[in-house]
């Protein structure tokens, strides 16, 4: 294993251990639920998308592996303050970067570019993904009820 892959491997150690903005959020306006059956992963997010369509705040709850821990700690991270369309823009970059398809490798991604070595983990991909589905299932929903939460299934 390289050194990259090592720190690689020791942020999401980290963010699995100790997720960033994790909780609930109990002011969100949009929410939704994601599963991944192949893994047993689940989470939930919860954001405030405030008046000029900012995501103000966004927080997540569930319980799965290391790597949908770590990918939805470094979610929130990443699209805190962003637009919608931003975050939905970083989701669709995110997304490539795991499927080995980014040409930067994740280099203009931040924090992200520790997910570039799923792409060789063709079974990891929905594990890292799953947090990113739910936020766009969030933000489509508009649902303040929380019988109308939406809910992914990656599978
Ligand atoms: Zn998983």
């Amino acid at each position: 294993m390289s050194d990259l892959q090592e720190l690689y491997q020791s942020v999401i150690l980290d963010h699995n251990r100790k997720p960033r903005n994790f909780g609930e959020l109990p002011s969100a306006s949009h929410e939704a639920d994601g599963r991944n059956p192949l893994c047993g992963d689940e989470v939930h997010v919860a954001l405030v998308l405030d008046e000029a369509g900012t995501i103000a705040d966004v927080k997540f709850t569930g319980h799965g592996c290391a790597i949908s821990k770590a990918s939805a700690s470094l979610m929130t991270a990443a699209v805190k303050g962003k637009s919608r369309s931003e975050a939905e823009e970083l989701f669709a970059r995110f997304h490539a970067l795991v499927l080995g398809q980014d040409p930067d490798e994740g280099k203009t991604l931040g924090q992200l570019v520790v997910f570039s070595g799923v792409s060789r983990f063709p079974v990891r991909v929905k594990c890292a993904s799953l947090a990113w589905h739910t936020l766009k299932a969030a933000l489509e929903s508009g649902a303040t009820d929380t019988a109308a939460v939406p809910a992914v299934s990656t599978e």
